[in-house]
């Protein structure tokens, strides 16, 4: 359902809707409507943003990328969030990345198919590695605050830092923010749930275990609920290049924790969703924490999110550490740098990929990538997983390159979790670390070209691109996959 600016807290109180301000009339002021300094302008440093301005750069645009943080990563870094799902699909500048994962040595090998998992501090550092080759400017510490248009089309950014109020121009921006800021400060349509939007997630992790005493009792402990994955023993390599045993636990909390509520009243609430898994020696990193009824585009209601599930990771620890063999010693290690977020704003693009588009593994002429799908959805009544409720045939979607475009604006794409598909397909596919990235190196590539033929991105030969994107080894359309890669899903 489509919003209007004006907004309410889903507690229900008003809150201050976002100054209207901040998407301004470029003819206004001289000093609001700079030059195109830039070709391509990124706003985000995720996991989205920066293969976006790597791409771009290396078709050879002039790139800048604004990061309100002062490191590049996104969700997979300041939400710790590890999982890189199906190695079988990736492909393009993902396989160079995750290559470059391996040969750093620290952390999980997310090239061997039962392991794909990757250290956060290692994607800072190979993200800023990667933009910095490629010759991207970087601007961290910038918050993008607001969009000058003339008339439809976007012209330059608004940023807030340390170096006060700026404003940048460029030929071409893309928005990789994850909540689709710079498309809301443009104008954009957008979708945002009310009532099922996914919960948000503190992750966090926990040290000193003894892994082979917590293993033996998540084995024994198989009837707490509905287990996805059996508790196993897999290899980790540690920061010496090792190989450790590392412990990979998914399931279900509801009826150990509701033993001990009152001893642990900060405890999540059911479904008590618990996964976990290790990267570093004798550490966890735990994704169970929930914030549900929250907007995570109003700032009061994230401070309320991470307050709350920073109570609730305390109370986790504690029971862990009181109740659970393995753990009589653990320390909590950190916490994410801000809370996990799994939805938000949804941009309206020229075409809005659906639930019964995945259900039907459409195709398109116009595909660029593909999807999987398989649902993931973290909604307060339920948790849909799999091919949940016969609702989706699971395989893969053509994702179409109009979707990138947000209806109505010029001069503009979208990318990454807050792109143009709807609730549902969005939390098993669109969303997902290895599909935003592989998104941005389609956008990325598409800027460019549209900037060596002077025309907007919109315009640009659909063709010509895929031909480009397959020279760069990214797969275009389920017709690139061959038989093998499909037995595989
Ligand atoms: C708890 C949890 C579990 C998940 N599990 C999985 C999983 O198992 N596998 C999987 O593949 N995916 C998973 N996801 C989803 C996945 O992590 C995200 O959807 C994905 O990382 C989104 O990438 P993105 O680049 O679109 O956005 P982000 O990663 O959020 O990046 C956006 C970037 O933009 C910056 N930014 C935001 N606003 C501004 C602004 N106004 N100005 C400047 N910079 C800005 C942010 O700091 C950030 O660096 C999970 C997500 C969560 C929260």
């Amino acid at each position: 359902m489509a919003r209007s600016l004006e907004r309410r807290s889903f507690l229900g109180a008003a809150v201050a809707a976002p100054m209207p301000a901040q998407t301004q009339n470029a003819s206004s002021t001289q000093a609001n409507g700079p030059a195109a300094k830039y070709d391509v302008i990124v706003c985000g440093g995720g996991n989205s943003g920066v293969p976006t301005a790597v791409a771009a750069a290396r078709a050879g645009a002039k790139v800048a990328l604004f990061e309100r943080y002062g490191f590049m990563g996104g969700n997979p870094v300041h939400a710790l969030m590890t999982r890189w799902p199906r190695p079988a699909q990736w492909s393009g500048m993902l396989i160079e990345f995750m290559k470059r994962v391996d040969a750093f040595g620290v952390g999980p090998i997310p090239l061997n198919p039962d392991d794909n998992h990757v250290e956060p501090e290692v994607i800072k550092i190979l993200f800023q590695e990667m933009a910095l080759e490629s010759g991207v400017d970087l601007y961290l510490h910038h918050l993008v605050v607001g969009a000058v248009k003339d008339g439809a089309l976007v012209k330059a950014i608004v940023t807030e830092s340390k170096s006060g109020r700026r404003t940048f121009g460029a030929k071409v921006f893309i928005d990789a923010s994850g909540d689709g800021d710079l498309s809301y400060y443009a104008g954009a349509k957008y979708e945002l749930e009310r009532k099922n939007l996914q919960a948000m997630t503190l992750v966090f992790r926990v040290g000193y275990i003894d892994f082979v005493r917590f293993e033996k009792w998540a084995q024994q402990h198989q009837d707490l609920g509905n287990y996805y994955k059996q508790a196993q023993l897999i290899n980790k390599r540690d920061a010496a290049g090792n190989n450790r045993q590392g412990v990979s636990f998914m399931g279900r909390m509801n009826s150990l924790w509701n033993q001990y509520r009152s001893k642990y009243p900060d405890l999540p609430d059911e479904p008590a969703y618990f996964n976990c898994h290790s990267l570093r020696p004798n550490e966890i990193c735990i994704n169970a924490t929930r914030a549900y009824d929250l907007d995570p585009t109003n700032a009061d209601d994230l401070t309320k999110a991470e307050v709350s599930t920073r109570k609730q990771a305390w109370a986790i620890w504690r029971f862990l550490k009181e109740n659970v063999p393995g753990f009589e010693r653990s320390v909590p290690t950190e916490t994410g740098a801000q809370i996990g977020i799994r939805e938000s704003r949804r941009i309206v693009g020229d075409y809005m990929l659906t639930l019964q588009d995945g259900a039907a593994n459409r195709r398109f002429e116009d595909s660029v990538m593909t999807c999987w799908v398989a649902l993931d959805l973290h909604e307060k009544k339920e948790y849909l997983v799999g091919k949940a409720k016969n609702l989706v045939q699971g395989g893969l979607v053509d994702f179409p390159y109009r979707c990138l475009h947000p209806k109505g604006v010029g001069g503009l794409m979208v990318v990454g979790r807050c792109g143009s598909s709807d609730h549902v397909l969005n939390s098993g596919g669109p969303r997902k670390m290895p599909i935003v990235f592989q998104m941005g190196q389609v956008a990325g590539t598409a800027a460019a070209m549209a900037i060596k033929k002077k025309t907007d991105p919109r315009r640009l030969s659909v063709k010509e691109l895929q031909a480009e994107l397959s020279r760069q080894g990214l797969k275009t359309s389920q017709g690139g996959f061959s038989s093998e890669d499909l037995k595989r899903l």
